[in-house]
């Protein structure tokens, strides 16, 4: 940290060392090259963050919400300029890229409700009066990992403004350009200077300076169980706040009775090439109908269609980066129960085609591991206690889908699995009105939905005394 910072300095007058050159992993070709923040540049954004939040934090509410909705507005009228960033850094198909701008978009505007609505209790006490008021945290940090850039920024991005904190987000190293382009548009919607900034840098470096930085009252992170783990242990020093969004392996239960073309959906696993931590990755199938099922499975994922992601009849862009491609190979080895799997183009592009093994027994690594990328492993099961206890078999509970046309056992089996985030034939996960979070090692506490912004404010009591003395 900087002891002779003024806390106004423009992070650009910092001397940046560290240079990044951010690829398209659809063609290894380099779009961008950025300055990594070290730890200094951090402290000179946090110490502007921190003199922003005195005058944001007195920001009418309803200037507030005003402010966000103009930064929605400008979020979209910019849609197709931001999907073609995400599809150039990312190497997202571009139907999902812009998807992931309409949900940028559609979180700022759900929020900027909030400001206005942000109320406190008045609760009976003898003596007096008794409020409660939400108060701001003061400085956030937002460490956003490369698999969905743009609405994993806004989850944290838009409660916590709307609460009165400023935001400092270090977006993935992968990453970083989307994220820029947000904050200037956040700039041009009439955000104050210092309210929301964005600083790319390293995880070890400048993710760590946020995470170890006194004034930042709270870090929300989403990303590997491992990095959460130790984000958790640096804060807990400092008592500070943290949300903590992590890995996943989901299990997709399908039982006899299910509509089990509609349960054989390879997008469960492979939306956003497997690259997401709700990737229901464990296929879990009632012994009966297994080969049914795998063999309308094996049509889909062989019709899937992997390639250039500016092409919208794309299905499955390329995997983030070499090493990932390097890794999730490593659970494909020539000897692996591969029972079908699509295809990749050659050339230039770290593509990796979409994979079923089967069968695959419960505590197989590649049915315990995170892969993060389109392999599934079908395990199959005998009655609901089983499907249960294999749901169950795993440190990760994130979340699952369940497929059966008995609703008691939809129910049953819903409350017996222990993820935050179940779904009744259906795979959908993330929906920005519901809460959304881990249980077990998938993570601490809840995103999105209406309660959001309680994980932004401190609740303070205050009793006034109306009796005479
Ligand atoms: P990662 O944990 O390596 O990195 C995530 C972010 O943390 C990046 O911005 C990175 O720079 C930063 N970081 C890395 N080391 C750090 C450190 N020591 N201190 C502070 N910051 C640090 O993960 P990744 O490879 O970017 O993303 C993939 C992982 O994220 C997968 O395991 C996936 O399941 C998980 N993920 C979880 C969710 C969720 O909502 N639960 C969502 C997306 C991704």
């Amino acid at each position: 940290m900087s002891e002779t910072k003024d806390p106004h300095e423009d992070r650009r007058e910092h001397e940046y060392e560290d240079l990044y050159d951010v690829i398209n992993p659809a063609t290894e070709e380099v779009v961008g090259r950025i300055e990594m923040a070290d730890a200094d540049a951090v402290a000179v954004a946090v110490a502007k963050a921190r003199h922003a939040y005195d005058a944001w934090r007195r920001v009418a509410p309803g200037d507030r919400a005003r402010l966000l909705r103009r930064f929605g507005d400008l979020v979209g009228e910019a849609a197709d300029e931001l999907a073609a960033l995400e599809v150039a850094e990312a190497g997202h198909p571009i139907g999902n890229a812009r998807w992931e701008v309409g949900n940028l978009r559609d979180v700022l505007h759900y929020y900027a409700g909030a400001p206005e609505r942000l109320t406190g209790r008045q609760i009976p006490v003898a003596g007096g009066i008794d409020l409660t008021f939400h108060e701001p945290l003061g400085v956030v940090g937002l460490i956003v990992p490369w698999n969905f850039p743009l609405p994993i920024l806004g989850w944290g991005l838009a409660p916590a403004l709307a609460a009165g904190n400023t935001v400092v987000a270090k977006p993935a190293e992968y990453t970083p350009l989307t994220a820029l382009r947000v904050a200037e548009i956040g700039l041009e919607a009439g955000l104050p200077d210092g309210v929301f900034q964005v600083l790319p840098g390293r995880g070890t470096e400048a993710g760590r300076a946020l995470v170890e930085h006194p004034d930042v009252r709270k870090i929300v992170f989403t990303g590997s169980t491992a990095v959460g783990k130790d984000i958790a242990a640096r804060a807990a020093g400092q008592v500070k706040r943290v949300t903590l969004e992590l890995g996943g392996k989901s299990a997709n239960i399908v039982f006899a009775d299910a509509d089990l073309d509609a349960a054989a959906d390879p997008m469960a696993f492979c939306d956003n090439t497997g690259q997401d931590c709700c990737a229901r990755t464990r296929i879990l199938v009632q012994r009966d109908v297994l080969d049914e099922f795998l063999v309308g499975l094996r049509a889909k994922v062989e019709a899937l269609r992997t390639g250039d992601p500016t092409d919208p009849a794309t299905d499955l862009g390329p995997l983030i980066s070499a090493r990932q491609r390097e890794r999730v190979a490593g659970y494909v080895p020539a000897d692996a129960p591969v029972a079908f799997r699509g295809e990749v183009p050659s050339g230039p592009g770290f593509w990796f085609p979409p994979t079923v093994l089967s069968p695959v027994a419960s505590g197989d690594r590649v049915a315990t591991d995170e892969i993060f990328g389109p392999v599934a492993a079908v395990v199959p099961f005998d009655d609901e206690a089983d499907a249960i206890r294999i749901a169950n078999d795993t440190a990760y509970g994130l979340a699952g889908s369940i497929w059966t046309r008995d609703l008691g056992r939809a129910l049953r089996v819903a409350r017996g699995v222990e993820a935050g985030n179940l779904s009744v034939n259906s795979h959908s996960a993330v929906r920005y009105w519901t809460p959304f979070g881990g249980f077990k090692q998938s993570g601490l506490g809840r995103e999105l939905g209406p309660d959001a912004l309680a994980a932004f404010t401190e609740t303070k009591n205050v009793f006034i005394a109306t009796d005479e003395h």
